[in-house]
């Protein structure tokens, strides 16, 4: 629980989930440390009320279903998509359903799934594939944002991109690039973050390249100047990593080289997240998983996450005794 800006307990009187008609709750198995849950611990990202649950990359077990749901999906091993269209809006019914003006989603504006049990409506509840390891299971939503960048950025095969930021979200674009066979280099400040992007595939990029493709996932405004003076003309700049900072852009620059800035927001329900479950077991996105957390630790997680390299994870009790 979020108590406070800065400040995350373990507590053990969150109250029960409700099971709706049409939801499953979840024996959460494990949860994944996000930027986005980062920015939420440090305040910079406003939260309804506190104490509040924070977390939204969860896998778990279906141990209970609503009046509406298949009795059959208890016992189920489950990746939530954490991201709730309305699915009735005009952007909803377009397939946008990122942009929905409606959406809720776990950890931001609805309480979080770093719990021992979540309910979640059953259709955002998603089988695991036969025979997928957890650690590949749970970092299917952050690569399903990773999969819609490039499919947003068009990469193709054989196209060389930059990914500025070897954070989890940088690292899971060099492997969704390299998935489909387009040459991913990086850049970080950090040189950790960059060895393990190397150790996955990504070149580190020559100083003065250009890219036909740069991916901003850092966040950070000056990383933006840089994807700019980074980028081919006629290239691309894809942006992930988000900042409530204004970043310092010269016009001239993307103008003189005809520069497209595309904004990519999550993914699309359900086709990304199909996409990015079908995907997992060839990609194998758990290799950027590092620092491993039980969950009494979890305020540990949140304080290192931004230090150490690769993904941060939190696991449940049931997990850590398996043998692995
Ligand atoms: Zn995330
Ligand atoms: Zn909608």
């Amino acid at each position: 629980m979020l108590t406070a800006p800065g400040a995350v307990a373990v507590t053990g009187d969150w109250p029960e989930p409700e099971c709706g008609p049409d939801d499953v709750v979840l024996a959460v198995r494990a949860v994944g440390v996000c930027g986005s849950d980062l920015a939420v611990v440090d305040g910079r990202r406003a939260v309804p009320s506190l104490p509040w649950a924070v977390g939204h990359e969860a896998i778990g077990d279906i141990v209970r279903v609503g009046a509406n749901v298949e009795r059959g999906r208890i016992g189920e091993r489950v990746a939530v998509e954490p991201n709730f269209p309305c699915l009735s809006c005009t952007a909803c019914a377009a397939g946008r359903t990122a942009v929905c003006p409606r959406r809720r989603s776990l950890g931001i504006n609805e309480p979080g799934a770093l719990r021992e049990r979540v309910a979640v409506p059953a259709r955002f509840a998603w089988a695991a594939p036969e025979g997928l390891a957890d650690e590949d299971l749970v970092c299917v939503e952050p690569l399903a944002v990773a999969l819609a960048a490039t499919a947003r950025a068009g990469l193709a095969a054989g196209e060389r991109c930059l990914v500025v930021g070897a954070g989890a979200q940088g690292l899971l674009v060099c492997l969704a690039a390299h998935g489909i066979g387009a040459r991913p280099f990086a850049v970080d400040p950090h040189e950790g973050r960059l060895a393990t992007a190397v150790g996955l595939g990504a070149a580190v990029a020559p100083d003065g390249e250009t890219f036909p493709v740069v991916f901003e996932t850092s966040g950070s405004p000056a990383a933006l100047e840089a994807a700019v003076e980074r980028c081919a003309p006629d290239g691309r700049i894809v942006l992930i990593g988000q900042s409530a900072t204004p970043a310092r852009l010269s016009t001239f620059t993307v103008v003189q080289r005809r520069l497209t800035l595309l904004g990519c927001l999550i993914y699309d329900h359900p086709a990304d997240f199909a996409a990015a479950l079908q995907r997992a077991a060839d990609l194998r996105p758990g290799r950027i998983l590092r620092g491993r957390f039980p969950l009494a630790a979890a305020p540990d997680a949140f304080a290192q996450a931004r230090d150490l390299p690769g993904k941060t994870w939190i696991t449940f009790e049931h997990l850590e005794d398996a043998p692995r």
